[in-house]
């Protein structure tokens, strides 16, 4: 062991050294306290996430089956109606070949996804990854043979206002993840479309129609693409995306949302 070797002397720096650290890390607790972003309690530093105390982490729901085959919505099933497709599946012809939604669009959901849009809370995407690393493990959902993950992009205007967009930062975490191939200067939006949610559900559709556009449309041709996004309400954002890049001959489109809207 290297501590037998030592001089009584360094014995003494050695624990003065640990003393001094340990009274550091105390003093930054103190000082710099480690707040749950939703509800602002202390969390303790032996919690397993640095971002949310356990009792905001447990409000978080993970989105359960029965899902909808088509866009993972879960299905409520009556005694009487036995459908294997969404409502919205139902009445739209979405463009993507399939997706998924990790978390349920709650009212805890929403005011976690503003902090991370809006208020610059950015080191949520680890919290994220590890929620989406968790469902993918559950229901057995391998990201690895994706030739390209792509974000949905955010018009140069707003990425300027906000300065990061939220979708890239999650897209980043995981291409890293799976060694996948991060794609973020082929595919633009090129209409800067008011919010989504300020809308009705038809002006969803036609707000963003004709918003994105690629570059170079060979580069995405015959490819498996992941389209990542942070919310999936209506579906109208990805399914145009995937519209787009349905044109450009990509031979296969999913959808990666951290939080979806019930039915
Ligand atoms: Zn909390
Ligand atoms: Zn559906």
């Amino acid at each position: 062991m290297g501590a037998e070797k030592l001089t009584p002397l360094e014995k003494d720096v050695t624990m003065a050294l640990m003393y001094l650290r340990g009274l550091v890390s105390g003093l930054n607790n103190i000082l710099f306290p480690n707040v749950c972003l939703l509800c602002q309690t202390f969390i303790p530093s032996q919690n397993p996430t640095p971002s949310l105390c356990l009792n905001c982490d447990n409000k978080i729901q993970e989105n359960a089956p029965p899902f909808c085959l088509k866009c993972s919505r879960q299905l409520i099933i009556t005694e009487n109606e036995d459908h294997t497709l969404c409502p919205e599946c139902q009445k739209h012809s979405y463009a993507f070949d399939s997706a998924w939604g990790i978390c349920v669009y709650d009212e805890t959901m929403r005011r976690l996804l503003h902090l991370f849009k809006y208020g610059q809370k950015t080191s949520l995407r680890h919290y994220f990854k590890d929620r989406i690393l968790s469902f993918l493990h559950t229901y057995h959902i391998d990201l690895s043979d994706y030739d390209r993950i792509v974000p949905i992009p955010l018009h140069s205007v707003r990425l300027r206002e906000r300065g990061y967009n939220q979708s890239e930062l999650l897209a980043q975490t995981l291409a890293e993840q799976f060694h996948l191939t991060l794609c973020t200067n082929n595919f633009f939006r090129v209409k800067n479309t008011p919010y989504q949610a300020r809308l009705t559900q038809k002006d969803r559709w036609t707000n963003i129609a004709g918003a994105f556009r690629i570059k170079q449309t060979f580069q995405f041709s015959n490819n498996k693409i992941l389209l990542v996004d942070d919310l999936m309400t209506t579906g109208a954002t990805v399914s145009e995306a995937a519209r787009i890049l349905k044109q450009a001959e990509a031979k296969r489109v999913d959808v990666l949302t951290l939080a979806i809207a019930g039915e």
